[in-house]
């Protein structure tokens, strides 16, 4: 191994979950901390778990949220126009009888 170009290597380098969970591993830095693990991430645990470190999640509930309001109003839109051509058939039979 080539001397001073290879950093530190810990043994005993501590793991910090989000969920509490520590756990020791080899890395060249001593300590690390992270979103999931093996303990809480969901393939493990069978469980749904959102992890929203960047806003993203909530991005798309406004964005769904925003898309559902706009497919109620062009329902409403639609039955006001039946609505009308309802009307005008109504029109057209009483001039009929
Ligand atoms: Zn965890």
């Amino acid at each position: 191994m080539k001397k001073d170009i290879h950093p530190d290597y810990h043994k005993q380098a501590k793991i910090t979950c989000s969920c509490g969970v520590d756990f020791a591993t080899g890395s060249t830095r001593e300590e690390i901390s992270i979103e999931t693990c093996s303990q809480c991430h969901p393939f493990f645990t069978g469980k749904q778990k959102i992890i929203d470190s960047t806003g993203r999640v909530d991005r798309f509930k406004k964005i769904s949220d925003r898309a559902a309001k706009t497919k109620e109003e062009r329902a409403s839109l639609k039955s006001k126009e039946e609505k009308k051509a309802e009307r005008i058939r109504n029109k057209e039979e009483k001039s009929l009888a």
